[in-house]
């Protein structure tokens, strides 16, 4: 297992106010969650959502690299909302502030936030880049509980909202 650095900056992130916060929400792993515990994670993931705070992105197609059989549609992973998108249970979003982002900083314990906001490496031009957590790797981790989401109907009306999508990018049949 890849090992995961303490990143976290108290002197350079309170210096740049959360530049990363203001760009987008770091993704979260399902360990965030509560898994390997698939019990644990179904409900701290129906408690997020109902927060209205957390909703699901995704990642487009099989983020599994080079997979060809079983492949999946779109794999989904949970982050924090973006203001102004504040209970949508999906939002795809590759831009936006942090709706847990206060005037005093992240509203979530170092330990509570996602692994996205835990991997990003603070460097003094505050262009900071994740170490570990992006999108892509935390979809992949989405995946093998993506069938307990779908079973407890957290996933229900996905189909719509891509529906929709797709007919607003005038691509739907
Ligand atoms: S991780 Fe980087 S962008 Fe985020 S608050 Fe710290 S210095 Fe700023
Ligand atoms: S959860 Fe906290 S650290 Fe992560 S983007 Fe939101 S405000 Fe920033």
């Amino acid at each position: 297992m890849k090992r995961r650095l303490h990143l976290v900056s108290d002197k350079l992130c309170t210096k740049c106010g959360g530049r990363c916060c203001k760009t987008l929400p770091g993704a979260a792993e399902p360990k965030d969650f509560g898994a390997p515990n698939k019990k644990i994670l179904i409900a701290r993931v129906s408690a997020a959502l109902a927060s209205s705070e957390w909703c699901f992105d995704w990642w487009e197609g099989d983020p599994r690299p080079g997979r060809r059989r079983e492949r999946i549609e779109r794999a989904y992973f949970m982050r924090p909302a973006v203001k102004g998108h504040v209970g949508e249970r999906f939002h795809p979003a590759w831009k936006g502030e942090c709706a847990l982002l206060t005037k005093k900083g992240c509203s979530l314990e170092y330990g509570e936030r996602p692994v996205g906001c835990r991997g990003l490496k603070p460097i003094p031009s505050f262009d900071c880049q994740p170490a570990y957590g992006d999108k892509r790797e935390v979809a992949i981790l989405w995946v093998p509980y993506l069938g307990a989401l779908r079973e407890a109907g957290l996933l229900d009306g996905a189909e719509h909202v891509h529906a929709n999508m797709l007919g607003w990018l005038g691509l739907g049949s």
